[in-house]
């Protein structure tokens, strides 16, 4: 569902990702590690054109998104993401935050949009939730809540960038647990995560990414306990 092949992105004389391929089938979940400035975010933006590539293909559900033709807007629609910071509106309910998008952009009825928002929220375990403001929630809500947000579009494929990051650790459980359940439902997602448990025991396939390249991938088992670059085993060796 997603191809990418000879991915290149510079900003300015610097070249942040240089040369990526990446395919990832319906259903699988791919778990990105690697330290800092290694491209990860910058990867994850130009797989639904936060950030234009300056090379490459990048194809997802069939369409290049670098084409000219492309529909991006449509695009898109088939992606959600979920960031560290939750970017929720802090004047709208958290109800008001998961039926909004869907509300605008796909021209659902209010009702409609309010009575699936309501259903959401239940399935990130936020039923009793759903008119509290965003300052009123923790930090851990308010990722289930934007995680609820991202569902709302019905998206084939979910991008995270470090979404338990900016959480205090004992709230970190339960945003990971929302997405354990999505990735058992069979949802496509490509999380960039710190969470090496999490990667372990809930992705398909590990990438480990450094200055701009995927270094080395393979199963949790492969990457975790038998790294096979020099790269891979440094970065394990200061995170676990
Ligand atoms: P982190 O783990 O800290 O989030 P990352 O792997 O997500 O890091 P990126 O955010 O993709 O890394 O950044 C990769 C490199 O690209 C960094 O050196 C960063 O400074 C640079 N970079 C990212 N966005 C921009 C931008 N808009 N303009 C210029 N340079 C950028
Ligand atoms: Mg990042």
């Amino acid at each position: 569902i997603i191809a990418v092949r000879g991915l290149r992105k510079s900003f300015g004389d610097a070249e942040v990702l240089s040369g990526i391929g990446l395919s990832v089938a319906e259903s699988e979940v791919v778990c990105v590690i690697g330290p800092s400035g290694s491209g990860k975010s910058t990867l994850l933006r130009c797989l639904n054109r936060l950030e234009a590539s300056t090379s490459g293909s990048i194809v997802i559900d069939g369409q290049e998104l670098t084409a000219d033709h492309v529909n991006i807007d449509r695009v898109r629609a088939e992606i959600g993401m979920v960031f560290q910071q939750f970017n929720l509106f802090p004047h709208r309910t958290a109800l008001e935050n998961v039926a909004l998008a869907p509300r605008v952009v796909r021209g659902i009825s209010a009702a409609v949009a309010r009575a699936r928002a309501q259903e959401l929220l239940a399935k990130v375990g936020l039923a009793d939730k759903a008119n509290a403001y965003p300052a009123q929630l923790s930090g851990g809500q308010q990722q289930r809540v934007a995680i609820a947000r991202a569902l709302a579009m019905e998206p084939k494929i979910l991008l995270f960038d470090e979404p338990t990051s900016a959480l205090d650790p004992e709230l970190v459980g339960e945003v990971l647990a929302v997405m354990q359940a999505l990735a058992e439902e069979g949802m496509t997602m490509v999380v960039v995560t710190h969470e090496m448990g999490f990667a372990r025991s809930v992705a398909d396939r590990v990438l480990f990414m450094d200055g701009g390249v995927i270094v080395e991938s393979g199963t949790p088992a492969e990457v975790f306990d038998a790294p096979q670059e020099p790269r891979t085993r440094a970065f394990l060796r200061q995170v676990q």
